[in-house]
């Protein structure tokens, strides 16, 4: 890399105009305000200081520039030297002159050249990689209100690419929150953590930038990526309109989900049972909102505690991610491992547990015992070996005695 710093006058800046890129990707979109601008405009035509600008030169022939650092400043001055705004109604005279409400063109000769005149300090930076231009960004912009996920967006590394370029699955169009402050981008992150972390994980600012730091050579096309990549897909075909219910606390939980079953169950076909359930789910939890407390389902009061509340800590994930899972499960219960297999998973059995009531339902040996969650048997309705299914449909709590008496008579 190689800097190069030098005065450069406002003319010639402005003449340089249509070869300055001001809005490289990795810079926050333009918030300052028109008194902002007029601030500035009134520093220089008082020939006060004005902070350094970082260029990279990104062409030899013709010459070309992206703004580093001073982007705003630098469309402040483009919009003022074109007449696009004027100074403040109020703003005080300069040297004797009356510049209140003035557009450049009206400024009397003198403080037109001394706006023209106007020395810039412009930092150059040559043989520069895009890594090192995001680097050196992101520390010009330590300190300032930059906020986690706008400097993410300016990390290096592909971590950072992959998520930039996830941000704009389809699916984020359907969900009921805007892209304001890369909120898609910051949502992207925490799906991603989840799968790498094989499950639910921490996901907070800080969580997020180790990733960033420790998956610089991230692979899109590797497992995980592709993975990613399914989850949203289904679930864009799950939600293939703009849906309410799709809010910030609830899609990485849904996500979650989603990312589980594709591994273990057969969902192919049941986008519609997904988004019916789901959509039934957010409208009981939100009836809750309107009952007193002892009239309200005291699982969905907690689960609305952990919407609110260190959505981002891993306990809070996992608590979440594993009642969704019972409640699919219970609203949805002819789901099939994909495999065929015998065993109920983990879900299954929470799912059979709670439908059941934790009674026996085989009654061979007992008259309907109450059964301990630690002491009872999923049992096939219809036995495994005939062909039946290893789905929450077809079992059925069985307590030890009955369950083995049932073994004994297949
Ligand atoms: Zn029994």
């Amino acid at each position: 890399m190689e800097i190069s710093k030098k005065p450069w006058s406002m003319l010639s800046v402005c003449g340089y105009k249509s070869r300055i890129d001001t809005n490289p990707d990795f810079q926050r979109p333009a918030v300052w305000s028109l008194g902002q601008k007029q601030l500035l405009i009134d520093t220089i035509l008082r020939g006060y200081d004005i902070p350094k600008l970082y260029w990279r030169k990104i062409g030899k022939a013709p010459e070309k520039y992206e703004v580093v650092d001073g982007q705003q400043r630098l469309r402040t001055i483009f919009e003022f030297q074109a007449g696009e705004f004027h100074l403040a109604k109020n703003a005080d005279d300069i040297d004797g002159v009356v510049v209140a409400n003035m557009h450049y063109n009206d400024l009397p000769e003198d403080l037109r050249l001394r706006f023209d005149n106007y020395d810039l300090d412009v930092i150059v930076l040559s043989d520069t990689s895009e890594d090192e231009v995001r680097e050196m960004f992101l520390r010009l912009q330590n300190g300032t209100s930059l906020k986690a996920q706008e400097k993410r967006n300016a990390m290096p590394g592909r971590m950072r690419e992959f998520i930039k370029d996830l941000a704009q699955h389809q699916f984020f169009s359907r969900c009921n929150f805007a892209n304001t402050r890369f909120t898609h981008d910051l949502v992207a992150a925490q799906m991603t953590a989840i799968e790498i972390n094989g499950g639910p994980c921490h996901v907070r600012n800080s969580n997020l930038n180790a990733m960033y730091t420790s998956h610089m050579e991230f692979d899109p096309a590797s497992p995980k990526s592709r993975k990613i990549r399914r989850v949203l897909a289904y679930l864009a075909q799950t939600f293939t309109e703009k849906t309410p219910e799709l809010e910030r606390y609830s899609v990485v939980s849904l996500y979650a989900l989603v990312s589980h079953c594709l591994e273990r169950y057969v969902m192919q076909g049941r986008e519609d049972d997904l988004r019916t359930w789901f959509i039934q789910f957010e409208g009981t939890r939100a009836a809750q909102e309107d009952l007193s407390a002892d009239e309200a389902d005291p699982e969905l009061l907690a689960y609305k505690e952990r919407t609110s509340h260190s959505t981002d800590a891993q306990d809070s994930i996992q608590w979440r991610h594993d009642y969704l899972l019972r409640k699919f499960f219970e609203a949805v219960p002819d789901i099939e491992p994909k495999d065929g297999q015998r065993l109920f998973s983990h879900e299954q059995r929470l799912a059979i547990f709670r439908r059941d009531g934790g009674i026996c339902q085989v009654r061979l040996k007992c008259n309907g015992d109450k059964c301990e969650w630690d002491a009872w048997e999923a049992d096939h309705k219809k036995p495994w070996t005939k062909g039946g299914k290893t789905t929450v449909e077809n079992g059925q709590v069985a307590c030890p005695a009955c369950n083995s008496s049932k073994d004994a008579a297949k």
